[in-house]
């Protein structure tokens, strides 16, 4: 359990409220609606934006080996409302996928996205995302 998710524990509702207006910046998802292009061209897919919104309260990476295997990206995540998983996995999908559109192998490029969700507490989530270098 991360120092923040303790703090936030000791909080009242009220503290709690103020402490996430004034120090946190809000996100609002967008939602990728179509997948009818690859990676690199998905801003043409459909997209809207979530009705709900998070703020990143962690985040850090997790090489593979060296750069060139992988690297994972874990996030911790609060959102403002209660959301379900189903919600968490369509924003996050969208999100976080990477990829390319060089015609030939091995151009080094990262691919991947959304690997793993779980949920920590009611508003809390951790994210994982895991990319690999096209080699
Ligand atoms: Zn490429």
């Amino acid at each position: 359990m991360s120092m923040q998710s303790i703090a936030w524990q000791l909080m009242s509702e009220e503290e709690y409220a103020a402490f996430m207006e004034e120090r946190i910046e809000w996100i609002t998802p967008r939602i990728r609606k179509t997948f009818r292009y690859n990676a690199d061209w998905s801003h043409l897919d459909e997209w809207e934006d979530a009705v709900w919104s998070y703020a990143i309260v962690n985040q850090s990476e997790q090489h593979d080996g060296d750069l060139e295997e992988g690297v994972r990206v874990i996030a911790t995540i609060m959102t403002d409302n209660a959301v379900n998983k189903d919600e968490i996995e369509a924003a996050f999908r969208g999100e976080l996928v990477k990829g390319c559109s060089c015609e030939h192998d091995c151009c080094g490029h990262y691919f991947g996205g959304l690997s793993n969700v779980t949920q920590l507490s009611r508003l809390e989530w951790r994210i994982t995302a895991a990319y690999s270098r096209n080699y």
